[in-house]
């Protein structure tokens, strides 16, 4: 079996597990308690704190771990676009409705908060557009922002098509105009620069299970007294931006998840690229017709998606399936859903080629031979697919790529 599907969840990483397991097990304690086990578990907590800082650059203080990247994001759009509205109460707001800017290829965790805002809090939206391989353009995002603007997200790099956004010119414009900026980096983890002060970014959001970490692990950085209005309320753990006892395993996981994934990423992220144009220009050679989704260059290194007009994604998929390889279709953004990826048409791709789309997605682990193995599977799955009658001939559920 080929496992081509990192971006959907990376596989575990046995380092990391065996860091979580005394906290699961003897160091059970709560980190609130004052007694040894608890302080044992207290002391944990602020080592993995401690990790993940030095990786994103920053203060320990400075992190929120959270249950995943979905949380983060939550936690991250509501919590500072609705602190932003104390910023326009007053003759500042000039009664104008908040605004936040985003973009229109977001991941739902995002897309579905800033819906949240505007149903609920009378927030109103500018979704950026992006062009055909899926980039927002920073002058457009400088256009956007308004004296009513409290928030600007954009992601750091898309899961559906790979594309590595400009966050450090679109958060060098939110910063000239004082509005806070946060990056979903969920996808870019385990492959870009996470240096916040480089970047230039007031929040960033990561999830441990694109890592190697167990799924429900997260973390938010969030920038120094950068205001945010929390979403659980409680006890006040985290800083009170966070209430809720602390998931010390889940903490240690996720940092050591980060610490691995960085001190690979630089051999890593060379060898995983090379491993992706070998798809790339192995599938466009041999699968006529395929068409390259997102940018040539600008896209992670482990990322290669494409569309194969005349068939259906999910019908390749199955094929591939069959064939030993794991991989995600693109045609559909939630399950049972029959609509075309909203990324997908944000790029131009009309309907129907957009429920063509396959998306092969790994770590630097994988081999050559694995991705040529890979590379000969999609031709014969394209193929078998087309000999069927293309769209929809194999009648199969639609498979879920948000993920
Ligand atoms: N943001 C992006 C870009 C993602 O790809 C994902 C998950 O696929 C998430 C957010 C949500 O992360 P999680 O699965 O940890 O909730």
């Amino acid at each position: 079996m080929i496992y081509l599907d990192s971006a959907a969840t990376a596989p575990p990483r046995r380092e990391v597990l065996e860091a979580m397991w005394p906290l699961l097990t003897g160091g059970f304690g709560n980190p609130s308690s004052r007694h040894s086990v608890g302080e044992a578990a207290a002391r944990a907590l602020e080592s993995a704190r401690e990790a993940a800082a030095s990786v994103l650059g920053c203060r320990p203080a400075e992190i929120i771990f959270t249950s995943g990247g979905t949380e983060a994001d939550n936690l991250a759009v509501k919590g500072l676009a609705l602190a932003g509205l104390d910023r326009l109460s007053g003759a500042a707001g000039n009664g104008r409705a908040p605004h936040v800017v985003s973009t229109a290829v977001e991941h739902p965790a995002v897309l579905e908060s800033l819906e949240y805002l505007r149903r609920r809090h009378g927030f109103t939206v500018t979704l950026l557009p992006v062009d055909a391989a899926g980039r927002v353009d920073p002058a457009e995002a400088a256009a956007a922002l308004t004296p009513a603007t409290v928030l600007c997200s954009v992601m750091y790099a898309n899961n559906e098509v790979g594309t590595v956004q400009p966050i450090r010119e679109i958060a060098a414009h939110c910063r000239a105009a004082a509005v806070p900026f946060h990056t979903d980096a969920v996808q870019a983890g385990g492959w870009l620069d996470l240096d916040v002060t480089g970047l230039g970014v007031d929040a960033l959001s990561l999830s441990g299970h694109k890592l190697g970490a167990p799924k429900g692990t997260g973390l938010l950085y969030l920038r120094g007294a950068t205001a945010l209005e929390p979403l659980l309320h409680g006890g006040g753990q985290e800083r009170g931006r966070r209430s809720g006892t602390e998931n010390v395993a889940a903490a240690v996981g996720m940092a050591t998840a980060l610490v691995l994934a960085a001190a690979e990423r630089e051999g890593g992220a060379g060898r995983a690229a090379a491993l992706r144009d070998r798809l790339i220009d192995a599938v466009l050679h041999r699968v006529r017709g395929a068409r390259l989704t997102g940018h040539r260059t600008e896209r992670l290194p482990g990322h290669a998606s494409f569309c194969f007009p005349g068939t259906s994604g999910e019908a390749v998929l199955l094929e591939l399936e069959r064939a030993g390889v794991l991989c995600s279709s693109g045609s559909a953004c939630a399950a049972g859903s029959d609509e075309p990826s909203a990324v997908l048409t944000a790029m131009g791709l009309d309907r129907e080629t957009a429920q063509t789309a396959v998306r092969f997605t790994f770590t630097a682990a994988l081999g050559e031979r694995e991705i040529d193995q890979a590379a000969e599977a999609v031709a014969g799955a394209v193929a078998a697919v087309g000999r069927l009658g293309g769209s929809h001939a194999a009648g199969v559920a639609p498979v879920t790529l948000g993920a």
